[in-house]
């Protein structure tokens, strides 16, 4: 199925995908049509138009992640502690600035072209949504603080309350440069504005196969394409090459999109294009539309067994039913709005909560980037400059940022392992933060086995 965002986006302008029926030879060959790919090709276009590009993507371009989204456009801010310990203090202040900056190019971008995607920069509210998560945020705001960075402000509880729209906020913090767009018209709009600068799309064409050496090749069903070099712009589908099955793990996002009850929304304050999330694992995001309707995220759902992802996201949530309890629960005065949509999609979680630019080993033509840990949206943007760099094999700040893995990090046992913990860890996960939302002292084994997931935003502290 597709997701409301897609189908509203197709409806504006409906697809006409062209697959690749013949051999070709291109500079730069993309795969994988979502954010990465499209902001890759056209940042390649923007530094030099004589470059070739040619991105091939399985379905339609915007129907992976990005067309399915909660479309916040967050910046790094959240996961600056890792991205300091990664690249040090004065690369660590480069790249946050530079997610700061990708939020406004989106709005740019979003100004300059056609659809609007109903881009808004009304800032995020990352709160505490019970008593265990308040105070979640001060460590990241304390290592911010100690680069001379700023860019959460402190609330008073009456105010997170009052931002939020709900008593169930209890403490928290707002970050004022992030951004809600409307994902799939954006990418659908990356697609169309790259396609007039001269990017060659190919809708409904899947690599089949990949070829390394100086000239790399893509296979799919009907064609090879031949290239100087070939990004994998593959997100959560990278998983399917073996040789980043233990470095990124997929794992569905779930997303419920209510009727529109704009003046119900207006009662409770949340008109506006504020984001919003809490501090636990299972993440609880949420915003508005400009029409009037609440969509409501829930990170953490199924993973997939030995990198077999295909298609198995594609269809209607299984939780549409626990994330409707969850916005009653939230904001009775929403409880029963209707639910119009539920959808789900492959998100990717790594060990760092930070994506992963590298070359391929042994193949140093082919470069990917995937793994953004629910917080793509802006960052693919940061992601296209890393693999442009890459890919037309530039020596600048991209290519030789420590960002750059020298080889795919991995920290997930093999299978069946992976799957069997996988399970385990969620279901401890949820426990544990069942019990913390009705005041109880969760299990210690719970605890321990919560402890084992990979990082999303910053650790929990006791209060
Ligand atoms: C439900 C959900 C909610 C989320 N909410 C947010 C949010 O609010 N804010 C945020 O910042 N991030 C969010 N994320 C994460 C964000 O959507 C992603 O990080 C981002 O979209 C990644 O973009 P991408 O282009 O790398 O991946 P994708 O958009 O997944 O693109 C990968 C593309 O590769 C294609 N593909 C796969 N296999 C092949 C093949 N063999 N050949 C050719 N093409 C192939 C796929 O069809 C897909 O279009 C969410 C993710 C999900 C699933």
């Amino acid at each position: 199925m597709r997701s409301f965002w897609l189908e509203q986006a197709l409806d504006a302008e409906p697809a006409s995908p062209v697959p690749l029926d013949h051999d070709l030879s291109t500079d730069v060959c993309i795969v994988g049509g979502g954010f990465t790919g499209l902001w890759t090709a056209l940042e390649i276009k923007r530094r030099d138009r004589s470059v070739d590009v040619t991105v091939i993507e399985a379905d339609l371009c915007g129907s992976g992640a990005s067309g399915r989204n909660g479309g916040f456009a967050m910046t790094w801010m959240s996961k600056a502690a890792k991205l300091l310990e990664i690249c040090g203090g004065q690369e660590g202040v480069r790249l946050l600035r530079a997610s700061e900056d990708a939020v406004r190019a989106i709005g740019a971008f979003c100004d300059s072209h056609g659809l609007g995607a109903h881009f808004r920069q009304h800032g995020w509210l990352w709160t505490a949504s019970n008593r265990r998560q308040i105070g979640a945020w001060q460590s990241t705001l304390d290592v911010l603080a100690r680069h001379g960075l700023e860019p959460f402000d402190v609330l008073a509880p009456a105010q997170v309350a009052a931002l939020g729209g709900s008593e169930r906020h209890l403490a928290g913090v707002f970050e004022g440069s992030v951004a809600t767009v409307q994902p799939a018209l954006l990418a659908r709009t990356l697609a169309r504005v790259a396609s007039e600068q001269g990017v060659h799309i190919y809708e409904r064409t899947a690599m089949t196969g990949l070829q390394g050496g100086a000239r790399p090749v893509v296979r799919t069903r009907e064609a090879r394409v031949t290239a100087e070099a070939v990004v994998l712009a593959l997100n959560a589908w990278a998983h399917e090459l073996p040789v980043f099955r233990r470095s990124i793990l997929p794992i569905a996002s779930d997303v419920v999109m209510t009727r529109p009850v704009p003046d119900r929304l207006h009662a409770v304050g949340l008109d506006t294009g504020i984001a919003i999330s809490d501090s636990r694992m299972l993440v609880n995001y949420y915003r508005s539309t400009p029409d009037g309707r609440l969509c409501f995220g829930k990170g953490g759902g199924a993973i997939p067994f030995a990198g077999r992802l295909g298609r198995r996201f594609d269809d209607a949530s299984p939780r549409r039913e626990a994330i409707a309890r969850e916005i009653g629960r939230f904001y009775p005065t929403l409880a029963d709005a209707g639910i119009a949509a539920a959808w789900r999609g492959p998100a990717t979680r790594t060990a760092t909560g930070l994506p992963h630019f590298g070359r391929m080993p042994g193949a140093a033509a082919i470069v990917y980037g995937h793994g953004y840990t629910g917080n793509g949206v802006g960052p693919s943007h940061v992601g296209g400059q890393f693999l442009a760099s890459l890919a037309l094999g530039a020596r600048d700040e991209w290519s030789q940022s420590p960002m750059v893995e020298r080889r795919p990090a991995r920290f997930l046992p093999p299978e069946p392992v992976r799957y069997a913990g996988g399970q385990l860890v969620r279901a401890a996960v949820g426990r544990k933060e069942a019990a913390e939302d009705a005041g109880r002292e969760p299990g210690r084994l719970d605890t321990a086995l919560a402890g084992l997931a990979p990082s999303g935003l910053a650790p929990v502290r006791k209060p």
